[in-house]
């Protein structure tokens, strides 16, 4: 139901989930690849939502043409969109091309996107950029956490644009007071008992920002 794609130029997860709806949560960096790696469990048209933990190059920038070939609605958090627009749609890398994307449905804390069974509910967690999300699926207590938060006291870098160490640590310490088994994370692999990951992260977080 949630299928891991390693998407590149950077590594960064991909998930696809299939539910009534079929929702894409990051996209990678490289069309051509997504949407071969789609195609091996749906009609790319099938696609309903591409949802973006956040917009650095490596998790966004196949949006514009994923959207444009699945008719996927695009749904980022507010701020992040801003952001986005803001940094003209930076890639931080020479050479890396970032098309400009629209957005179909802006995301608020608190917002959700209802699949069918699965509901994720929007956690914004700002730090590693000003609208970066976290996804919540309380009765599966499972969590998709974008650059936010890794497994095994891992957390995003606050260096770049837009990023804020205090907002990261305020971001950690709100993920500790959800009940979290899993955790997808945007790079690395998939963890269980995530709530002691974070824990650890917070820690970590508290240490060195
Ligand atoms: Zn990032």
């Amino acid at each position: 139901m949630i299928e891991r794609i390693v998407a590149p130029p950077l590594g960064a997860n991909a998930y696809l989930i299939l539910d009534e709806k079929k929702a894409l949560v990051d996209v990678g960096g490289d069309f051509g690849f997504i949407h071969r790696a789609i195609s091996k469990y749906i009609d790319v048209k099938d696609l309903d939502y591409i949802v973006l933990t956040h917009t650095h190059f490596d998790h966004a920038s196949a949006t514009k043409d994923l959207r444009e070939v699945s008719g996927a609605e695009v749904l980022v958090h507010e701020k992040e969109y801003e952001f986005a627009k803001l940094q003209n749609f930076s890639s931080f890398t020479f050479g890396i091309n970032f098309p400009p994307f629209e957005a179909d449905r802006l995301l608020n804390e608190g917002d959700e996107i209802d699949l069918g069974r699965l509901k994720l509910k929007i956690i914004h967690t700002p730090g590693h950029t000003p609208g970066s999300i976290c996804l919540y699926e309380k009765d599966e207590r499972i969590m998709f956490t974008g650059d936010t938060v890794f497994p095994n006291g891992g957390f995003g870098r606050v260096d770049l644009p837009g990023g804020n160490p205090p907002l990261m640590i305020e971001s950690l310490k709100r993920l500790t007071e959800f009940d979290i088994e899993i955790m997808y994370p945007g790079h690395d692999e998939p963890v269980n008992s995530a709530n002691e990951h974070v824990k650890i992260s917070l820690k970590f977080a508290r240490m060195f920002l």
